[in-house]
């Protein structure tokens, strides 16, 4: 039996000319959990599919899955799935994987969940599990992008999903949303290390300095803001989850690889 599901593309969304989302059907077979990664691919003329790992930016009770995407120009996958229209064909694997999941993290009140560019789509899924509302008292989001067109799903998490009607309520009183952006101006600028640094995140959401008792936090991004970023938690005393399945202060997840 195969290890790939063949689903179809629902609909496309371009953000702009670097990044653009697309809802798939789900083969209902698929279990996983918010802030998991699956492979998806496409067929390629010598038979074989091209396959690449994805972040679920959908949560796990929707009935579709949801991906958001870059688009690198020479990027074997990416530059084809990027013309991605209704009705394509896409291959998903059957067994979803991941270290960013909630069962992870040892208990605490705040989970500062740190992104750049599309390592946003982990937490996507994240922030839409009604569990993440019952563990952390509040639920920090920071989205670091270059450029204000980068700032995907803005409209989605500050508009729409405080109407849901499971979790909306939560979802107000608990989410801390912060786009940062680092090269046009915005009404949060700068990297989000030096944010940390500085402390200047914290006086603008209004909450004390990140600290081993209360906070726990998730990142995703690229392989040096992540080596970056992990050094500034560390240097607040969290120490990462050592392996899967052996919950730590923070747990780590690269949204691509540099090759
Ligand atoms: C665990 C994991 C989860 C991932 N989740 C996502 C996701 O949700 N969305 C997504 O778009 N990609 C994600 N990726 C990256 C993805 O697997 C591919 O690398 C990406 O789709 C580009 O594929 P490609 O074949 O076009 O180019 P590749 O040959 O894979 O990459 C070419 C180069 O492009 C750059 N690059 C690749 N991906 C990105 C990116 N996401 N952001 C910025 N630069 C990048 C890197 O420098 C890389 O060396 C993930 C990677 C890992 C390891």
């Amino acid at each position: 039996m195969s290890n790939l599901n063949i689903e179809r593309v629902l609909s496309v969304h371009h953000w702009n000319d670097t990044l653009f989302s697309f809802k798939t059907t789900r083969n209902p077979g698929l279990r996983f959990d918010n802030g998991q990664f699956v492979m998806i691919g496409l067929q390629q003329g010598n038979g074989r599919p091209l396959m690449r790992a994805y972040s679920i930016a959908s949560p796990n009770y929707e009935e579709h899955l949801e991906f958001f995407s870059i688009k690198v120009q020479d990027g074997p996958l990416t530059s084809q799935l990027q013309h991605l229209q209704p009705g394509d064909e896409l291959m998903v694997s059957r067994k979803p994987t991941g270290t960013l999941v909630l069962d992870d993290l040892l208990p605490g009140k705040h989970l500062y969940l740190l992104s750049t560019g599309t390592g946003l789509a982990p937490f996507m899924s994240v922030i839409q599990d009604p569990e993440t509302y019952q563990r952390y008292e509040k639920i920090v989001l920071v989205h670091g992008v270059r450029y204000v067109n980068e700032v995907a799903y803005r409209e989605f998490i500050t508009e729409h999903l405080p109407q849901n009607e499971y979790f909306g309520e939560s979802l107000k009183n608990q989410l801390i949303y912060y786009p940062t952006v680092t090269r046009e101006e915005f009404e949060n600028q700068g990297r989000l290390t030096d944010l940390m640094r500085s402390g200047k995140l914290f006086r603008d959401i209004g909450l004390p300095p990140i600290n081993a008792r209360d906070d726990r936090a998730m990142i995703c991004g690229s392989p040096s803001m992540l080596d970056e970023t992990s050094a500034v938690l560390e240097s607040f005393g969290l120490r990462v989850s050592p392996r899967m399945g052996e919950p730590g202060d923070y747990l780590i997840e690269r949204a691509f690889v540099e090759k």
